[in-house]
């Protein structure tokens, strides 16, 4: 009857299995054949019991995103859920895999659920902009109570199977096959003669929580503690709260009404976005059929900061690490600080109390490069100079294995160069990390000139295993990240100039939803790197040079464009930095003006939109998509506002072309003439 969904009938329990892979998504197929098959085996009078199970690796995972944005098919999750509520027969959801989004709404419709013991349950809308529009923000609390329903919905995280069964989200933990299960199940059910249970109707674990409002307020604004500016976590705690106050029909109807909001807004459009930005990105251009080489031994060079949180991502997901440096005392330093990272985890609670002495057994410090001579993957993270990439490199040539892969962390060098410095140039590449490596989730991985495609396909791979995402780039001064982040801070820097102070540039920012604004970020890198590399280059920037011939060299030594209390990362306002600008624009003959916030807005972000655009003309990145993954995941550019390339779209290509050739001129700054790409496709 249905490609996709099959009923067969084992004496008093017909068994609906859903087999549409890979992960049993509802698409509109998947709906009508579970409808059709409930339906049928509803009216058919042998049947007394109902199972509803899924072939292949998991249960229902979800909505079919493709679908998002399109005309609605008939028949809807809501029909499927109302028919299957309302079955004569107990109907029990038999859930193996992860029943997530729309499928477990699905489960929660039926009357019974049981799982295996590896099976996970959740609520992840939010994480695409959206909330359960299926039902779930309303039998979910009536399964698990309304605390714990909302923490689940607001924040999308999943119960395991022992959990869901503590809480009352399932009935019983069910062993091997799920659809065996849940016909055992379901016979217990009919020789029990056990009623029908619709949640919908059973308000039991809500009483509590409507005596008291405080229990349920309490509960939604600690899950939403963490929300920085995005819709969909309030609106999902709004439309749970309505289980509470509304009757069940009608606050479904409000959920209804909430969840279409969100997906026709803004937020949401850009979070699915990138949600499938994310998995492009993962295409690598590759001739067909290259595998990865095999990566067991890893080495890391250097133990400073970069090294130490790259050490501590492969120790995290349980690959064995040597870590090398140049002494002893330089080790030791190292390994302390990754050890006291781990320890101020474990006592937060962030990992279990055993999991810092496991971490740090698998990452072995040595002295010495030798070391490096049974590694198939090493990454170099030295200090940021070509003389010493270049030594180290030439002496990895000596001593590594052939076929390891040899990777630096540089941040703006040029990697062709340093491959010049082997006989194998065809293993080297860059992985750049971002700090702190042991929690920023991109790698940037650096394809040179000669770079192998199964060298760069390991480098891909072996970032996926460390919980990493990886987005191939080409080789120019800053890669993709740092380059855009470089025309930006052109930008800020100029606006000091012009009269604005770090407050307001780094306000503007912040308020767009980004996490950091350039001074912040400036204090809490150190402004000391810059002003030496200035001397070194013998460049001028008057006011930052200022503020460090003052000894404010940002966090680390309690002030630089901001002041800090001690022991605090707040950045707080310093008289005396606006009386440092002044006095340095007097001197340098300059009137401050006032600029309003709309004009840093526009030069904070078009001219990173102009470096991206130019990245593109220049093939150093592959698709804008790419670059927009870049932003999101290694400089907390808001997953609302989608990434750069994908808010110069919502903007219009034609508004930031035309407002950069304004800002060019008014600033005298060629460097923000619109690139030709943007031009071109603004029309
Ligand atoms: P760092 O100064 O904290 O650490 C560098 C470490 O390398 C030091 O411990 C040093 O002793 C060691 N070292 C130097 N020469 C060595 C050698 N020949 N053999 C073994 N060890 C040696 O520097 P960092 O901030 O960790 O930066 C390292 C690299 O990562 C640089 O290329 C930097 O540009 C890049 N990077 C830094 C950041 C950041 O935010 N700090 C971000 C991304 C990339």
């Amino acid at each position: 009857m249905s490609e996709v969904v099959k009923v067969e009938r084992h004496d008093a329990v017909a068994i609906v299995t859903v087999d549409s892979p890979p992960v049993n998504a509802l698409s509109a197929a998947v709906r009508k054949g579970i409808l059709e098959g409930v339906k049928s085996a509803s009216a058919d009078p042998q049947v007394q019991a109902i199972v509803i199970a899924c072939a292949g690796r998991t249960f229902i995972a979800g909505a079919d995103i493709t679908e998002f944005g399109k005309p609605p098919q008939s028949p809807s999750l809501h029909e499927v859920i109302v028919l299957i509520e309302n079955a004569p027969k107990p109907v029990i959801a038999a859930i193996h895999g992860t029943a997530l989004g729309g499928g477990l709404e699905l489960a929660l419709g039926c009357h019974f659920r049981v799982a295996t013991k590896d099976a996970k349950l959740g609520l992840p809308e939010v994480k695409l902009g959206l909330l359960p529009g299926g039902g779930g923000t309303q039998r979910l609390p009536r399964a698990v109570g309304p605390e714990l329903a909302v923490k689940m919905i607001v924040t999308g995280e999943f119960l395991s199977a022992q959990d869901a069964l503590k809480n009352g989200l399932i009935e019983e933990i069910v062993d091997g096959a799920p659809a065996v299960g849940g016909e055992a199940f379901a016979r217990k059910v009919l020789a029990e003669k056990r009623p029908l249970r619709k949640l919908r109707d059973d308000d039991s674990k809500l009483a509590a929580a409507k005596a008291d409002k405080s229990i349920f307020t309490n509960a939604a604004a600690a899950a939403n503690k963490r929300n920085r500016g995005l819709e969909a976590p309030l609106a999902a705690a709004e439309a749970v709260s309505h289980a509470l106050d509304m009757p069940f029909d009608e606050a479904l109807k409000t959920e209804r009404e909430l969840f279409l909001k969100l997906m026709n807004g803004d937020q949401s459009k850009a979070q699915r976005y990138a949600f499938f930005a994310e998995r492009e990105a993962a295409k690598v251009d590759v001739p067909e059929g290259t595998k990865p080489r095999k990566v067991e031994q890893v080495a890391i060079i250097g133990a400073g900061t970069m090294g130490g949180g790259i050490a501590m991502s492969f120790a995290n997901a349980g690959i064995p690490v040597t870590l090398i440096e140049t002494g002893e005392e330089q080790l030791k330093r190292g390994l302390g600080v990754m050890q006291k990272n781990y320890d101020a985890t474990a006592a937060r609670g962030g990992i279990p109390a055993d999991a810092p002495a496991k971490r740090m057994g698998l990452i072995k410090g040595v002295v010495g490069l030798e070391n490096v001579k049974d590694a198939d993957l090493i990454i170099e993270a030295v200090f940021e100079t070509m003389a010493i990439k270049k030594e180290v490199f030439g002496k990895l040539d000596q001593y590594a294995k052939p076929g390891a892969v040899l990777a630096s962390n540089t941040s703006y060098l040029d990697i062709n160069q340093i491959a010049a410095m082997t006989k194998r140039p065809q293993d080297v590449l860059g992985m750049h990390f971002f700090s702190p490596a042991n929690v920023m989730k991109l790698c940037e991985i650096v394809r040179a000139e000669k770079t192998a495609p199964d060298a760069l396909l390991t480098a891909v791979a072996i970032a996926k295993r460390i919980a990493k995402v990886p987005v191939v780039v080409g080789v120019c001064d800053g890669f993709v990240g740092n380059r855009m982040l470089a025309a930006r801070g052109k930008q800020a820097e100029k606006f000091l100039f012009e009269g604005a102070l770090p407050q307001q540039v780094d306000g503007v920012v912040t308020k767009f939803g980004i996490p950091m604004g350039p001074f912040a970020m400036g204090d809490l890198a150190g402004l000391d790197i810059g002003w030496r590399s200035r001397q070194d280059r013998g460049i001028k920037s008057e006011i930052a040079d200022a503020i460090c011939e003052a000894g404010r060299f940002g966090q680390k030594t309690g002030k630089g464009y901001y002041k800090y209390e001690a022991g605090s990362r707040s950045p707080l306002p310093d008289l005396e930095i606006e009386k440092l600008i002044q006095e340095t624009l007097a001197k340098l003959g300059l009137k401050p003006r006032q600029i309003d916030d709309q004009e840093i807005l526009e030069r904070m972000i078009y001219p990173m939109i102009n470096e991206g655009a130019r990245i593109l003309e220049e093939k150093i990145a592959a698709r804008p998509s790419d670059i927009d993954v870049v932003w999101l995941y290694g400089y907390g550019w808001p997953i609302y506002r989608g990434g750069p390339m994908f808010y110069a779209d919502q903007v219009g290509l034609k508004k930031v072309a035309e407002r950069l050739s304004f800002y060019a001129k008014q600033t005298n700054d060629p460097s923000l003439e619109p690139a030709p790409l943007l031009k071109l496709s603004g029309g």
